[in-house]
């Protein structure tokens, strides 16, 4: 199997479009990925065939709709190798993943003493959970330092290490800056010193094939939208271990065995954490949008990205004004930047008028960007129906936007 972006672009129907008179580059693949067919068919099918309850109704529609939830949950097991569907709970997406850690397994296992680590170039939503159970808690919560060139400092981390430290909460790679964490590494020093580790996987997921038990993260949680699935739908993968020895953090139908007014018991993994009605048609969705992924030649896919990322590296290299905003040598997905003299936000909306599509401000992790003393960048974010055509038109767009602005 080989890969060729001029097909795979025909699956992705949004992209053939203009916006502002102007074809679409669209370059905002970090804060959501465009859909292909097959999971927009997906979602239509099963609201015009299938859409039912599911795990409630004695009737035919609710065991079609159960069945493919369920199904969907087989897909991601096999795609993170995950050991069982027990493992694998359905969220929102990594936002809901790293609450429902935070505080199912902090409020009872975090106390006055203790401390998290997070390293600094985390997304805020692996910063303000672990703040709110800290507080209550009492444990510390401290940042893993981060070198000039946006790496994490490993030694820092190191020496950092010691019997207090409880839990560690990482990005894989970081949406700010596209640096990629050297997570293994950071996962087989924390489990020395006894702490369980949560690893961000929002960016990681579309990129290249993530192996739970490879890795031996105690957690990993990841949100659909950006692994070409639709929004509304994540996952959080724990060790059932864990797991069962959490106690949920939202209640309500699904989640429980028996109900009394005197005392409620759980119902078993993985739908103990699943409260409510899911968001079926949002699991369909993504179990879609692995059978997408995992039915391209990976490797390929993979080097194609490279490929991309690497030329808009080498054409910024040479570009005057031109500031990049993080450094690191193994980096993903990602190239933040700043414009010298010109606002991140102004920069965006020139570049929209050209039918360029980037992400402008803080990308929800202001610590790092107060470690680059910068309050916002200009974020380029590839995903695989990216071409080395679309970073020239970036440039291009650029070349006007410095017209317009000097
Ligand atoms: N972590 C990282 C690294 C992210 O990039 C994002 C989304 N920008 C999140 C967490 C939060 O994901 P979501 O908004 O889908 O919950």
């Amino acid at each position: 199997m080989s890969f060729d972006v001029n097909i795979i672009r025909q699956d992705f129907p949004i992209l053939a479009q203009t916006i502002n008179d102007k074809p679409l580059i669209y370059l905002d693949n970090g804060a959501t990925t465009q859909k292909p067919n097959a999971v927009i068919d997906a979602i239509c099918h099963y609201y015009r065939h299938d859409n039912s309850n599911v795990h409630r109704g004695a009737h035919t529609l609710s065991d079609r709709a159960t069945g493919y939830f369920e199904q969907a949950r087989q897909t991601v097991k096999a795609f993170i190798n995950a050991a069982s569907t027990d493992e694998i709970i359905w969220t929102k997406g990594t936002t809901e993943g790293v609450n429902l850690v935070a505080f199912s397994w902090g409020l009872e296992n975090l106390k006055a003493g203790d401390r998290v680590l997070v390293s600094q170039m985390e997304h805020h939503a692996n910063i303000v959970p672990w703040q709110m159970v800290c507080q209550r808690t009492g444990a510390e919560l401290v940042p893993i330092p981060v070198t000039e060139d946006g790496e994490l400092d490993m030694d820092a981390f190191k020496a950092l290490l010691d019997s207090r430290v409880k839990f560690v909460s990482m990005v894989q790679v970081s949406n700010a800056l596209g640096t990629v964490n050297p997570v293994k590494e950071v996962i087989e020093l924390a489990h020395q010193v006894g702490a369980k580790v949560l690893i961000d996987g929002a960016q990681a997921v579309a990129h290249w094939p993530i192996d739970v038990a490879e890795l031996d993260c105690d957690f990993y949680a990841f949100s659909g939208h950006k692994l070409y699935g639709p929004t509304g739908i994540g996952v959080l993968y724990g060790k059932q271990a864990l797991l069962d020895e959490m106690t949920p953090f939202m209640g309500g139908g699904e989640m429980i065995e028996t109900v009394t007014f005197a005392k409620t018991t759980y119902n078993k993994l993985p739908y103990k954490f699943e409260p409510g009605t899911p968001n079926i048609a949002g699991a369909i969705g993504l179990g879609a949008a692995i059978d997408y992924v995992t039915a391209l030649d990976r490797k390929a896919v993979a080097a194609h990205e490279h490929d991309v990322l690497q030329y808009a590296l080498e054409r910024a290299a040479g570009y005057e004004g031109f500031r990049l905003i993080g450094n690191a040598k193994n980096r993903a997905g990602v190239m933040s930047f700043v414009l010298d003299g010109a606002h991140p936000q102004d920069v965006g909306t020139l570049l929209d008028q050209q039918g360029v599509a980037v992400r402008t401000g803080n990308h929800c992790a202001m610590p790092i960007m107060d470690h680059f003393n910068v309050t916002g960048t200009v974020r380029a974010s590839f995903a695989l129906y990216n071409s080395r055509e679309d970073v020239d038109g970036l440039f291009n767009a650029l070349d006007k936007v410095k017209y317009f602005l000097f």
